[in-house]
């Protein structure tokens, strides 16, 4: 069925489901700044949605009911599901600005490593800010959309708009990129995660043992924004770079080895992502990432070719069942 707005509301004994997919993301640049009186960091960063897809699938529930399960067989078994799921935060925002509101099952299909620096969490509150703004009739604009989305988390606007785009403020203030031709990854995935406040807190430590001032971050390298416009994917190799990447090293030393592994491998550059512990190894071609990506997999790591940018935050299907 074609997903449309005028979907009419279900029969008492129906239910309607709404399924959102959203994209995670890597980040191709990462400038980070001095810590703020607010306790934030400002950002300049650069985005790139990656075909690595969360999925939400909100169905309606009885008035006040807003409940979140994981489906089998996902990543996150061990997710909390209370109300401190992004999801759940997302769909009680959404419910106090409908006027339409149900309640709500969510069910996440989670395909994006928790806590591993690729905005997974994020993507799950995007996806459910299309699903239930689609389940409840709410009318919002997308600036609306994006505003919630910037009340839930820094990356959540992101994932609303995918694609690939600068990232200022706390990387919430998006200004799309042009990037018209695919690049290739390979992601390499961690038996572990790292939380992103701490990984913040590792760099200002850093910072002070090394005696270094952060300047404000308020310009992207505009070789970045070359590379990508051209989707020269040697010129980026040449220009990848995140701030956060030492500190996460320091804080996971297994990391070096993990980023040394893949340009041994032949990767043209590998580069932590966000604030890690994912691996982004960039790749010249399909067929390249294709065959890092096996022989990661082969040396016993946990890999997957991907590549970007893909869409933002999408209704894959509306259904009244
Ligand atoms: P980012 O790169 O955006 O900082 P991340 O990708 O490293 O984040 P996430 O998996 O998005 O990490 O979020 C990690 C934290 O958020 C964990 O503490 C996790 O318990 C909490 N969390 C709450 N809801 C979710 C969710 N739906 N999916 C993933 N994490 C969630």
């Amino acid at each position: 069925m074609t997903p449309s707005r005028a979907t009419p509301a279900p029969a008492p004994t129906q239910r309607r489901t709404v399924r959102v997919k959203a994209p995670g993301k890597i980040n191709v640049s990462f400038s980070v700044g001095p810590l703020r009186d607010d306790g934030y960091h400002s950002v300049a960063s650069v985005y790139l949605a990656v075909s690595l897809y969360e999925e939400i699938a909100a169905t309606t529930a009885p008035a006040g009911e807003i409940t979140v399960s994981l489906r089998a067989g996902s990543l996150g078994q061990n997710l909390p599901l209370d109300e401190s799921n992004l999801a759940v935060r997302a769909a009680r925002l959404m419910a106090d600005v409908s006027e339409q509101a149900t309640g709500v099952h969510l069910e996440i299909t989670k395909r994006v490593p928790i806590s591993g620096g690729m905005g997974g969490g994020s993507a799950d509150a995007a996806a459910t800010l299309l699903a239930c703004d689609a389940l409840w009739n709410s009318g919002l604009s997308r600036e609306e959309l994006t505003h919630l989305a910037a009340e839930l988390g820094a990356d959540v606007p992101f994932a609303l708009l995918g694609g690939a785009a600068v990232g200022l403020g706390v990387g919430d203030e998006l200004t799309p990129a042009l990037a018209p031709n695919p690049l290739h990854w390979a992601l390499v995935f961690a038996d572990f995660g790292l939380s992103t406040p701490t990984v913040f807190t590792a760099l200002d430590r850093l910072r002070v043992a090394r005696g270094k001032e952060p300047k404000e971050p308020e310009q992207i390298d505009p070789a970045i924004l070359r590379a990508l416009r051209a989707g020269d994917a040697q010129s980026l190799a040449g220009v990848l770079h995140n701030d956060l990447q030492p500190a996460a090293t320091k804080l996971a030393p297994q990391l070096a080895e993990m980023l040394e592994q893949g340009t041994e491998f032949g990767a043209l550059a590998s580069i932590v992502s966000g604030s890690g512990p994912t691996v982004a190894l960039l790749a010249s071609s399909e067929e390249h990432a294709a065959e890092l990506a096996e022989r990661l997999s082969l040396s016993g790591r946990s890999a997957l070719a991907v590549h970007s940018p893909v869409h933002g935050a999408k209704i894959v299907s509306d259904l009244i069942h």
